[in-house]
């Protein structure tokens, strides 16, 4: 399937797009380069302004987008409204904060020889952001908000399968008053992405997503020398101690596991439990599970909608056939529903080991492997057994153990006591295999600034 709208629900096409031409592609370099050229000159307190507009659009306009992105991808409508109202709270936090990250910082004249001495941040250019559907908002103003309020110019190839969203937000940015084709959203299919990266007229590239898109994008960025942003995939450990308030952490498991519809990056999604506190663990998380509410994404009261296409769900099915297959067990779940829509139950799973691909892949999908550990050194060993480091949980109240894990699980962000999610106000980004660079905070948005030394005599 090109570019196009399936309804998960149903598994009908409901629009489809074409891709640019040849042409069309460069057509649009160019405008970006131009646009480029107006919007770093406007003022950055002008630019946070705008985007405090795009923040308007978004709340004023919630209900709207949230409707697309559910018929696009699945995601529970309370979920999609929930996303497009952090997307507007994103672009007021550089609205509001962009003018100081941007500000120069003096350095120390006296210790370089200088009179004065600073660092100016100053944008790059036109970036591409290669961005998936999963959060198919959040992920992208993730990246727009910081770089344009920035002074960067942004080129959007979103995932085939979420055109109608991603047109959105080229008209998003166009009516919150920006610099005209300072966004664009590109409608191309993924063969035609490494042509942008290395086309001179792009200066960096992000992307989010697997990690055979995460090699070729950085791949050609690092080939070409430009700075690349990679945000790949997790499996999270969720590590529960002794000490921890057990009802709770198996509520927030079960959350966490079925966050959008077990589609999250940052989800928890190998949960090891102490012997100490397992049975009662299990038994509670196991209920949680079965209680989340499977079926239309457009109803309020549902959990979980569909997967967002048949080949994920194909994808969980064989990976969670293989693991029981080889001697594992589901406590719930584990076989797909009849009927149309590409949906799958919350599923615990307990057995899995090291010969099985779940023990070593990323599940996108609502399917949790369960371990029992014997004390700490045990617990981290196993949470750090994965070529993944993005996020990790960990549940205790004990001090020590709370700076063990902040210091000893090798994620991109732990979180004690709670559930991994990104915030404005501080960095997102992984370790290992799960990428490099950060976004968000303002990390995120020196991710694409030129840091400029200057010094005069
Ligand atoms: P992909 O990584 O394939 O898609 C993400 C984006 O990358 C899309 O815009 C896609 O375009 C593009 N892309 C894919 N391949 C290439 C390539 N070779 N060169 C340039 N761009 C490329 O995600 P999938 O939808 O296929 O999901 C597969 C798996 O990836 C999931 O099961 C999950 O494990 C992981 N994933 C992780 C996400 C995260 O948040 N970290 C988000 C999504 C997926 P197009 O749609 O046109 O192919």
């Amino acid at each position: 399937m090109g570019i196009a709208t399936t309804n998960p629900a149903t598994g009908e096409v409901e629009r489809t797009f074409d891709a640019l031409a040849e042409k069309e592609i460069d057509e649009r370099l160019e405008r970006a380069r131009e646009a480029f050229e107006r919007h770093r000159a406007v003022p950055v307190a002008e630019r946070a302004a705008r985007m405090e507009a795009a923040a308007d659009v978004l709340e004023r306009e919630a209900d709207r987008i949230a409707a697309v992105m559910t018929t696009e991808m699945g995601k529970t409508i309370k979920a999609a409204r929930a996303e497009a109202h952090k997307c507007a709270k994103a672009c007021r936090f550089y609205a509001r904060n962009g003018e100081r990250f941007m500000a120069d910082r003096p350095a120390d004249a006296a210790a370089v020889d200088a009179d004065r001495a600073w660092i100016r941040y100053l944008p790059l250019g036109p970036v591409l952001a290669v961005m998936p559907w999963n959060f198919p908002l959040w992920q992208v103003i993730r990246f727009a908000a910081p770089a344009l309020v920035a002074g960067n110019a942004g080129l959007l190839k979103h995932a085939s399968n979420v055109p109608q969203t991603a047109l959105f937000l080229e008209e998003l940015f166009r009516r919150a008053g920006f610099v005209e084709d300072a966004f664009q959203t590109l409608l191309i299919g993924s063969d035609q992405v490494e042509r942008v990266v290395r086309d001179p007229r792009v200066r960096a590239a992000t992307l989010t997503g697997s990690e055979p898109a995460g090699r070729a994008v950085g791949g050609a960025a690092g080939a070409e020398i430009k700075p690349s942003v990679l945000e790949l995939g997790g499996s999270d450990p969720f590590v529960v101690m002794p000490s921890a308030d057990i009802a709770r952490a198996a509520e927030v498991a079960a959350t966490s596991r079925c966050l959008n519809n077990g589609q999250s990056c940052i989800s928890a999604k190998r949960f090891i439990v102490h012997a100490d506190v397992y049975d009662e663990f299990e038994g509670r998380f196991v209920e949680r599970m079965r209680a989340q509410r499977v079926g239309d994404p457009m109803e309020e009261s549902t959990d979980i909608g569909p997967l967002a296409s048949e080949r994920g769900r194909a994808d969980v099915e064989s990976q969670v056939a293989d693991a029981l297959g080889a001697g594992a067990t589901a406590l719930c779940g584990g076989e797909r529903p009849g009927g149309p829509g590409w949906f799958y139950p919350p599923t615990v799973i307990i057995g899995v080991t090291p010969g099985m691909r779940m023990f070593h892949e990323e599940v996108f999908g609502p399917v949790a492997s369960l371990f029992r550990v014997s004390g700490i050194a045990e617990a981290i060993e196993l949470a750090n057994a994965t070529g993944f480091g993005l996020g990790a949980n960990a549940w205790t109240r004990d001090p020590d153990e709370r700076e063990r894990f902040a210091n000893d699980l090798d994620a991109g962000q732990v979180f004690v006591n709670g559930m991994v999610t990104s915030y404005p106000e501080l960095p997102f980004g992984g370790v290992k295999r799960s990428g490099y660079g950060r976004e968000l905070s303002e990390h995120g948005m020196h991710s694409f600034c030129n840091t400029k030394t200057i010094w005069t005599g």
